[in-house]
């Protein structure tokens, strides 16, 4: 089965055609970000018809909440007046192909599950980035109906003083740990510095930016407590341009192992970079749809 897959980010739209867990064909344009909806619109129809004839079914991961085929966000405003996308309605304009569509973390989520071995059955996987975001596997199932909100698990508490967070919650993970809320604090400093260089500063030792990246990765350790003792989680996946920085899963691992040992679970890296939204989109697609014998 050939799919054709689209990862649509706030800057970027990936398209490839997916083949047994193989991405060809990757192109990518640029988000619009002028007159949106039309542009949008124009851009789906562009990419179906370049790769016309060349697969079997279409699956998507995009940023934001997919909520029955239209795109949403906690945050509206984050999408840059793309919110109530019809997304599905306006691909199904120009295929008669089965379609997919989920957020693009759960899509991660997916494919980071697809690649492990058959004992885990219930796994997380938590993005950390510029903001937190996350996918849950249950039973062998990712989480995303009735709306498409399952697994934005970096919504959920830290800290009820903490600062407010962009869905309008005080206090979310994402609020503490994200790359933003590790800006926030180090673009004060004197002199300022940007995330990157506050990770430099904490591999050096720096008491000021350990503190800074330990508030992020005992956030994150206590998420993944609550992931293991409310959904009996095995394995958590960790991506993300924080996440991955160097030293930081570490530093979760270390304050996971403070936590008594009923909270511990599996620890690991993401194993997929920039194609975990094609690969998972199009693998779970093609798993549901044999669910459902619309493709053999
Ligand atoms: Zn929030």
């Amino acid at each position: 089965m050939r799919c054709l897959a689209l990862d649509i980010g706030g800057t970027k739209i990936a398209s490839a055609i997916v083949v047994n867990g193989k991405v060809e064909q990757r192109q990518q344009i640029s988000t619009p970000q002028e007159d949106v909806v039309n542009a949008m619109h124009l851009s789906l129809a562009e990419i179906l018809k370049q790769y016309e004839g060349q697969f079997d079914y279409v699956a998507v991961a995009s940023t934001g909440i997919i909520n029955n085929g239209v795109l949403t966000a906690l945050n509206p405003k984050n999408l840059g007046g793309l919110d109530k996308f019809p997304l599905k309605d306006s691909i199904a304009k120009h295929t008669s192909k089965p379609i997919g569509l989920l957020n693009d973390v759960q899509a991660a989520a997916y494919a980071e599950y697809r690649s492990e071995a058959a004992s885990v059955q219930n796994l997380a996987f938590i993005t950390v980035s510029t903001g937190v975001g996350g996918g849950i596997i249950l039973e062998r199932r990712l989480l995303t109906e009735p709306n498409g909100v399952a697994g934005h698990i970096g919504h959920t508490l830290a800290d009820p003083n903490g600062p407010v967070c962009g869905c309008g919650r005080v206090g979310c993970v994402e609020a503490v740990a994200a790359g933003r809320a590790i800006e926030a604090v180090s673009s004060q400093w004197n002199p300022p510095c940007s995330p990157k260089q506050a990770f430099e500063l904490f591999r050096a030792g720096d008491e000021k930016a350990t503190a800074l990246i330990a508030r992020s990765a005992k956030a994150i350790a206590n998420l993944i407590a609550d992931l293991v003792i409310g959904l009996d989680i095995q394995k958590v996946v960790v991506g993300g341009s924080v996440g991955l920085a160097e030293g930081y899963l570490p530093l979760v691992q270390q304050y996971l192992a403070e936590i008594p040992v009923v909270y511990h679970c599996q620890l690991a890296q993401a194993r997929y970079g920039q194609d975990a939204g094609l690969l998972g989109a199009a693998w779970w697609t093609a798993d549901n749809l044999k669910q459902t014998t619309e493709l053999k």
